[in-house]
């Protein structure tokens, strides 16, 4: 069973400043460190280290050969990440001393990946193999059909929010996941509660409160706690939980003891600074469950 990845691949450039600058004004770092993100590629990894084949679909510009050096490092496969022409997906991250954000986030590459690249990626993909998708590529459509047509089963993790991206994508998924804001916005943009939604299963993430599956055509859901760590950054968690639930859903698990594995990686990732580095391989997963 190959678990597919459409999906983001960012280059996350941090800076610690003393206050956030303002406009006009030129203001030298504290401290720059640069890391793998997006949520494509968190979730790639996240599925590679709790021991899943993953086949990763997405771009990178010229700059990016780090990136998929660290993905491949990770145990994703990346020969469907094409080369595109200009700059790699990033995000400008500016933290000031209070800890308080402001990023500019660049899509570049990531929005330039065809429903034809798509299609070739997935050429050998059928029932048992599954796609997941986000929001922050192009060609989710064209994956969503292929999905169909192919039987695979679409996985939507419908973030970052955009009403019209969810709606389009909603008749290929077969399990859309979702964090409470994300069920707030959809429900409020499609004008229904969260049991009428038109797709078979939901998952929402409820942050330390754990998470909740919602199997609609059965009418019967499935709630599982978070653990209770000392968290230090919750950067990625969703991703993580993501990438480690279909992993175990791949290994033929049924959706609680999925969750229970995926809460774990979740887990152990909060209490670790960083995104796509900070996510916990199989075995500390389960020595932590242990
Ligand atoms: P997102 O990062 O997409 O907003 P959530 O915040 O809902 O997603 O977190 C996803 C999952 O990560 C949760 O269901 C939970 O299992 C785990 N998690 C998140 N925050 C914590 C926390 N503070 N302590 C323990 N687990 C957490």
């Amino acid at each position: 069973m190959t678990i597919y990845n459409l999906g983001s691949i960012n280059a996350d450039h941090l800076y610690r400043l003393d206050h956030l600058p303002r406009p006009g004004e030129t203001l030298a770092a504290l401290s720059y460190a640069r890391g793998l993100g997006g949520k494509g590629a968190n979730q790639s990894v996240a599925a590679a280290r709790a021991g899943g084949a993953v086949r990763h679909i997405g771009a990178l510009g010229a700059d990016g050969a780090w990136m998929r050096a660290r993905l491949v490092a990770a145990g994703v496969e990346c020969s469907a990440v094409a080369e595109v022409a200009g700059a790699s997906g990033h995000a400008i991250i500016t933290v000031d001393a209070a800890g308080e954000n402001a990023i500019v986030l660049h899509p570049g590459a990531n929005r330039v990946i065809t429903g034809e690249t798509v299609r070739a990626a997935l050429a050998g993909a059928g029932p048992g193999d599954w796609l997941i998708v986000q929001n922050e590529t192009s060609a989710q459509i064209e994956a969503g059909q292929i999905a169909l047509e192919q039987g695979l089963k679409l996985i939507y993790s419908a973030a970052p929010f955009e009403a019209g991206a969810a709606r389009a994508m909603l008749p290929f998924t077969w399990l859309l996941i979702l964090n409470e804001i994300e069920a707030e916005q959809l429900c409020a943009a499609l004008g229904v509660g969260l049991g009428d939604l038109p797709v078979p299963h939901v998952l929402v993430t409820l942050g330390a409160r754990g998470a909740v599956w919602h199997d609609l055509g059965a009418g019967a859901e499935v709630r599982v706690p978070a653990f209770a760590v000392a968290a230090r950054d919750t950067t990625g968690a969703g991703d993580t939980f993501a990438g480690y639930l279909v992993a175990g859903l791949a290994e033929g698990r049924a959706p609680a003891a999925a969750m229970r594995l995926a809460a774990a990686a979740a887990a152990v990732k909060v209490t670790r600074a960083g995104t796509a580095d900070a996510i916990p391989a199989r075995e500390e997963v389960e020595a932590f469950l242990a």
